[in-house]
C-alpha cells in the first residue's frame, strides 16, 4: 500500500495518547489545545452540556479544528466516557469566562462536556447512568491531581453568566453533593415571606448582594444597581443552587440559599 501524500487530501489521524484515567472508554483526540499559561496546574473542574442534538454530532464537533473547540472529556448518555485532550494540557471549552478574579479559566480547569440536547433542542433530564458517569470521573480527577476544592467544581453558566446556560437547572447538583463531588446546600423552600431583591432595584441592600456572589466567585461589579449583569448573575447562581426557579429575581428563597452557601464554604485549601 502506498503511504498517503499530501497531495492526496488525506488527512493525518491525530496522534492517539494514552487516557488519564482508567475509567476512559476511548480516546478521540482532538487538535484543539494548547498549553496551560504559567504552567498552571489545573485546580478547578467545569462541568457543560454539549447543546447538540446528538453526542456523535458533538464529538465531531469537539474534535474537528475548525471548530476550535475542545473539552478534556465527554461523557455520554450510557456513562461513556471520551477523552479528546489530556488533562495536562489547555483545552478550549471556558471561552470569555471569569471566576474569582480570574479569565483564564481554560488554563486552570478541566473541561468535561456532557451529551445533552441543552435549551436549544428540548432540554432533558441526565440520566443516572451518565450523572454516576460524571461523579466518578470527578472523583478520578479529584485523586489523581490532588485536591480541587469543592467550590471550585462549577457550571460554565457559573463562570459566563452573560453568555452561558449550561449545563442547567436540570443538572442535579445535589447528587453530586451528596457522593462528595462540589459544594452545594440544599435550596430553601421558594414562596417564603420576607423582602427580596428585583431588577432595577438601587442601594446598599443590592450592592450587598452584588458583594456577596461576587465573594463566592462570580464576575460581578459592585454598582448599587440591579442592572442586567446583576440579573445574569442571579439567573446563573439559582441554575446550579436554587433551581426550582431560575427567573433573575433575587427573592427570599433566593438570598436564604446564597447565605446558606456563604456560611458552609470550604475553608481554603492550604
Ligand atoms: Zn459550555
Amino acid at each position: 500500500m502506498l503511504a498517503p501524500t499530501s497531495t492526496t487530501g488525506f488527512v493525518r489521524p491525530m496522534s492517539a495518547f494514552p487516557p488519564d484515567s482508567f475509567i476512559v472508554a476511548e480516546v478521540a483526540p482532538s487538535p484543539n489545545f494548547d498549553e496551560r499559561k504559567d504552567a498552571r496546574t489545573p485546580d478547578m473542574i467545569l462541568l457543560h452540556y454539549t447543546g447538540m442534538q446528538t453526542g456523535q454530532a458533538a464529538l465531531q464537533h469537539l474534535t474537528k479544528s475548525a471548530s476550535k473547540v475542545s473539552s478534556h472529556y465527554v461523557v455520554f448518555e450510557d456513562g461513556r466516557i471520551v477523552q479528546c485532550v489530556p488533562e495536562e494540557r489547555r483545552a478550549w471549552h471556558a471561552g470569555e469566562a471569569s471566576w474569582a478574579g480570574e479569565t483564564d479559566i481554560n488554563s486552570r480547569s478541566i473541561g468535561i462536556e456532557i451529551v445533552n440536547p441543552g435549551h436549544e433542542f428540548g432540554y432533558t433530564d441526565f440520566p443516572l447512568r451518565q450523572v454516576a458517569a460524571v461523579i466518578s470521573l470527578c472523583k478520578s480527577i479529584i485523586t489523581r491531581r490532588g485536591p480541587i476544592s469543592a467550590d471550585r467544581i462549577l457550571g460554565h453558566s457559573d463562570v459566563a453568566p452573560s453568555r452561558k446556560q449550561d449545563p442547567g437547572e436540570k443538572f442535579p447538583w445535589g447528587l453530586l453533593s451528596e457522593s462528595g463531588v462540589g459544594h452545594w446546600v440544599r435550596a430553601a423552600p421558594l414562596n417564603l415571606e420576607g423582602a427580596g431583591l428585583k431588577p432595577g432595584d438601587r442601594g446598599d441592600s443590592v450592592t450587598r448582594l452584588q458583594r456577596t456572589l461576587r465573594s463566592y466567585g462570580y464576575g460581578l461589579v459592585e454598582t448599587g444597581h440591579y442592572d442586567e449583569a446583576t440579573r445574569l448573575v442571579v439567573m446563573a447562581f439559582q441554575r446550579h443552587f436554587r433551581q426550582a426557579r431560575v427567573d433573575g429575581i433575587a427573592d427570599p428563597s433566593t438570598l436564604l440559599t446564597l447565605r446558606a452557601l456563604i456560611e458552609t464554604r470550604p475553608q481554603p485549601l492550604g
